[in-house]
């Protein structure tokens, strides 16, 4: 079991207390940079700052350079890092919180990720799972470019043909499976 968060050893001053980073400063502010959380996460690699990094700028209230990072898009809440972090921090709540005040602000509006982490979480909202052919679909009409599918044609084509992807239609409308656990999980996070 985690410790209870210690006390930041050496961070910025909270100047940045007001503004849109000031809630997940909170839950970063004791992180002392050992970089498990790095170590830990699988989509790491993938990533164009490590979590270590991140959270090393959150400190220091670089609101610009985090948000301008696909970092926080790139995590699946897995929760490992949280797990490991030696000072118990809220790592995942963390990431799901950069997640949401980038949307909430409009931030990075014209960049690929949330578009595709929405309709990643939305389709999951409605099947319980991932359905790609659906999600695919909704990424699409959400970046409202005509010609984004055909760049992806031949590799749809591969995963059909050996039997990863079943092409179903797409429902947009109507209830989904886990609309009750969404609504629960959006008001603990809205008082977190
Ligand atoms: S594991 Fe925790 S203390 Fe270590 S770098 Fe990551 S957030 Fe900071
Ligand atoms: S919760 Fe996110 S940041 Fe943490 S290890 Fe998992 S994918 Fe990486």
């Amino acid at each position: 079991m985690n410790p209870e968060p210690h006390e930041p050893t050496s961070v910025a001053p909270p100047s940045h207390a007001e503004d849109a980073l000031s809630s997940v400063w909170m839950k970063v502010r004791a992180c002392m940079q050992c970089g498990t959380c790095t170590g830990s996460c699988v989509n790491a690699h993938a990533m164009d700052i490590t979590p270590r990094e991140l959270w090393r700028m959150v400190q220091l209230g670089l609101k610009d350079e985090v948000f301008a990072s696909r970092t926080f898009w790139l995590c699946s809440s897995c929760y490992y890092c949280t797990l490991r972090c030696p000072r118990g921090l809220p790592l995942t709540e963390a990431m799901g919180a950069l997640k949401r005040l980038a949307a909430d602000e409009g931030i990075l509006k014209e960049k690929r990720s949330p578009r595709f982490y929405r309709s990643f979480m939305d389709t999951v909202r409605r099947y319980g799972r991932v359905r790609e052919m659906e999600m695919m679909a909704r990424y699409f009409l959400a970046l409202g470019s005509p010609f984004t599918p055909l760049a992806f044609t031949p590799l749809g084509i591969r995963l059909m043909a050996r039997g990863k992807v079943a092409p179903r239609m797409p429902r947009f409308s109507g209830p989904g499976k886990l609309d009750a656990l969404y609504r629960k999980v959006e008001e603990v996070e809205a008082r977190s």
